[in-house]
């Protein structure tokens, strides 16, 4: 693997910080995962617009200007090992000599990225869906915002493996959220629903689909949606930088509308792939060349 902490590029062994590093006490920290397709790095502009949002979020100064993150990125990318990647970009608030949950003044934020070899969801997941499984949604309310806060995501996650299940679904006061590092889409009666933005992140993947799916000429509607909405789906499906376009076959082992890939969600992942794959002339430029 190949890193980048702090200014120089080093082998992911040789990355060392310290233990009063605020991302290690407290969580103090934004991140960002970007997908790179045969060294091209997908909407990454738009990654690092969130970045940025979420570095505001939490008022963690920008430590690099915009053209500076795209000359580390570039170089990260070119230095692996690796075509499809996927780089992992984090800032925290650095490490003061004490620990004191108060900002500290003149420590400058730690640095850091590393990028591993893409983890794809095989095909035969993609052509015949998971199998997942809901859980409370007990995180705190900036889901808005990718912070290293990932406790609650962690223990959700763990839900799912603990089930034999590959994604955990999360439902806050009957509602769904979005998976524990995913937006989550359902389809019935050919209309495509997903949960608004006031109980999710903006997943990039999630935008990526719902321009798909105008394309497509699909009618969306995003709102609340209950746990019973996604037991009678008709298709559902979950989206992220690592599960791309995940369809659903099963929850809580009850199964969801054919129990296999919908129709809907294939045209969707086909035309994601047109696109990641730099099949599609129209999207060229969600690509950033290395
Ligand atoms: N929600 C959560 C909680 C996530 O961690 C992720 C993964 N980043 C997503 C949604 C999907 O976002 P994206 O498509 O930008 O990867």
């Amino acid at each position: 693997m190949t890193a980048y902490l702090n200014g120089k590029f080093m082998p992911i062994a040789e990355a060392k910080i310290s233990p009063l590093d605020r991302g290690f006490l407290f969580a103090d920290g934004a991140y960002e995962v970007i997908p790179v397709y045969g060294r091209y790095g997908f909407r990454q502009e738009e990654h690092m617009r969130r970045f940025q949002v979420s570095l505001d979020g939490i008022r963690l100064p920008n430590p690099h200007t915009p053209d500076e993150w795209r000359a580390l990125i570039k170089q990260i990318i070119a230095n692996a090992p690796f075509e499809d990647q996927q780089l992992y970009i984090q800032v925290t608030r650095g490490a003061d000599v004490k620990r004191d949950a108060a900002f500290p003044v003149n420590v400058p934020q730690t640095v850091f990225m590393f990028t591993a070899p893409m983890a794809k969801p095989s095909a035969e997941m993609r052509a015949n869906g998971v199998a997942c499984i809901t859980a409370p949604d007990i995180r705190w309310g900036r889901c808005d915002l990718k912070t290293v806060a990932l406790l609650a995501n962690s223990q959700a996650r763990q839900v799912s493996v603990d089930a034999g299940c590959t994604e955990t679904i999360m439902i806050r006061d009957g509602y769904l959220t979005e998976g524990s590092a995913s937006n989550v889409f359902i389809v019935k009666n050919g209309t495509l629903y997903t949960p608004d933005l006031t109980s999710c992140l903006e997943g990039i993947t999630r935008a990526t689909v719902l321009t798909l799916a105008d394309e497509l000429g699909l009618k969306v509607i995003e709102k609340r949606i209950t746990r019973d909405e996604v037991y009678c789906a008709d298709e559902a499906f979950f989206t992220g930088t690592a599960a791309e376009v995940t369809p659903i076959r099963e929850l809580d082992r009850i199964e969801i509308g054919c129990g296999s890939r919908g129709p809907i969600t294939e045209k969707l992942q086909n035309a994601f792939f047109d696109i990641v794959n730099g099949r599609n002339p129209k999207y060229a430029h969600w690509l950033t060349k290395v």
